[in-house]
């Protein structure tokens, strides 16, 4: 049977995994179906203030993948929608897709005029809820679709500003949820992950301290467009910290909390630390870690890091409390030196992992491992791709997507 009377394929999430597996599956002649629960896609590369190895901003690679999503007549992507339910169909599955009230229409013009009069303020998710912004507003600077999203939550009663200044007649205050059964042939689960939550590490200072951060929350720190406008300073006081410590495997390769490796946290804080060196030459900077994972060329990050002045310290830290006159204070065991004591620093960044996120319904058709990582089931035409499936930096989830496409591919020309 060839692609083009086999059903479809239904991608959930829109990440790099699932934007990959989407575009490799579709450029090969299947259609395609992509599920975001966003209003925009991209997933969490795109948070991030450059990635490694390029050390680029994220937008550059995702600019070239939105132009081929937007060009692709057998792609059809479903925006703030998530799967409901999964059951068995002729050798396929039968599936059915809800979507949230779509209350900003594709007639937007993206002008901004709606978030001039917004009389509401949100937390802004884009920027892990640090800076508030307009209830109605575009998701990110970089968001594709190029359209404005509203939190109808948040709305005064009666309020109806936006909807009046819109020349496009864009907004829709009464839309309403939309359901869609569909038959596809195969499902790829790109659910990615969520950062270990900083709250679950009170003796790290996690959620206690404000100058303890997580490593997701450097990343926007670090970001023009985030909560400082790009400037690294000490929530506490808003000041330059003078002395920055990172420390590795904070809630991971731990029993009491993730038990695996994350196997990105050494070199994004290898990369962070550059951040640190780069905008605060004055500042010393040092990074705790247990062992330095950094295969292939990201073993680049670490040269690099050594080079600017960053220190490597291999000993794990244990504690830390707030110390007199803002210091954080650490309790670290230094393993090379054979020494254990107390160290200072202004700003600690907990290099956290990543926890998988599944499909989050009930009874949907996947199986897991032992830490809730997708496990590929190809005698049901279910398949993981990215971090749902393990944890990996980008380049390894593009390979790993590319993998999944061609998987698919076969089961849904077989059903
Ligand atoms: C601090 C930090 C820094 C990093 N820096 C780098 C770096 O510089 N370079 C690098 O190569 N890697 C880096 N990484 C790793 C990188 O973020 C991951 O490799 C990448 O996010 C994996 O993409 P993904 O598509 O699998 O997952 P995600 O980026 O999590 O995307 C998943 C998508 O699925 C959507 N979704 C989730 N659940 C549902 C659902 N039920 N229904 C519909 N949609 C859903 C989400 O909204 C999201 O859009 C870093 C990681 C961390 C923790």
């Amino acid at each position: 049977m060839n692609a083009a009377n086999s059903k479809p394929l239904l991608v959930v999430g829109a990440g790099i995994a699932g934007i990959t597996t989407a575009l490799e599956a579709a450029e090969a002649g299947q259609e395609v179906v992509l599920l975001e629960r966003e209003p925009s896609v991209g997933g969490r590369v795109l948070k991030n203030h450059q990635y490694f190895p390029k050390m680029c901003p994220p937008a550059c690679g995702m600019e070239i993948n939105t132009r081929r999503l937007e060009r692709n007549s057998r792609l059809r992507v479903l925006m703030q929608a998530q799967l409901e339910s999964a059951t068995r169909s002729g050798g396929g599955w039968q599936v059915k897709v809800r979507q949230s009230p779509e209350y900003v229409t594709s007639a937007c013009t993206a002008c901004g005029d709606c978030s001039k009069v917004c009389p509401s303020k949100v937390a802004d998710p884009f920027n892990l809820g640090l800076v508030q912004v307009p209830a109605i507003r575009i998701p990110h600077t970089d968001a594709w679709p190029r359209r404005y999203v509203l939190d109808r939550e948040a709305c005064p009663t009666g309020c109806q500003a936006c909807a009046d200044v819109c020349k496009a007649k864009a907004v829709v205050l009464d839309a309403k949820e939309r359901t869609e059964e569909l038959e596809v042939g195969a499902i790829v689960v790109a659910t990615g992950w969520a950062p270990y939550s900083l709250e679950k590490l009170p003796e790290l200072g996690g959620g206690v301290i404000p100058d303890v951060v997580s490593n997701v929350q450097l990343e926007r720190f670090a970001a023009p467009a985030g909560p400082t406008g790009g400037k690294i300073l000490r929530p506490s006081d808003g000041q330059p910290p003078k002395r920055v410590a990172f420390v590795q495997c904070a809630g991971s390769r731990d029993v009491n909390h993730l038990a695996y490796c994350s196997a990105v946290c050494c070199t994004a804080s290898a990369k962070q630390a550059l951040y640190v060196r780069q905008q605060l030459p004055e500042a010393a900077v040092t990074v705790y870690y247990i062992d330095r994972r950094m295969p292939g060329r990201n073993e680049s990050m670490l040269v690099e890091a050594e080079a600017a002045g960053v220190k490597f310290v291999k000993g794990k830290v244990g504690k830390i409390r707030q110390g007199d006159g803002g210091a954080v204070v650490m309790r670290v065991e230094e393993i090379e030196a054979g020494r254990l004591g107390e160290v200072e620093a202004d700003l600690v960044v907990l290099a956290t992992g990543m926890e998988p996120r599944g499909l989050g319904g009930k009874g949907l058709p996947i199986k897991l491992d032992a830490d809730g990582f997708v496990l590929d089931d190809r005698a049901a035409g279910v398949f993981a791709a990215g971090v749902a499936r393990r944890p990996e930096d980008v380049a390894a989830t593009v390979r790993d997507a590319t993998g999944a496409a061609a998987k698919a591919l076969c089961a849904t020309r077989s059903v």
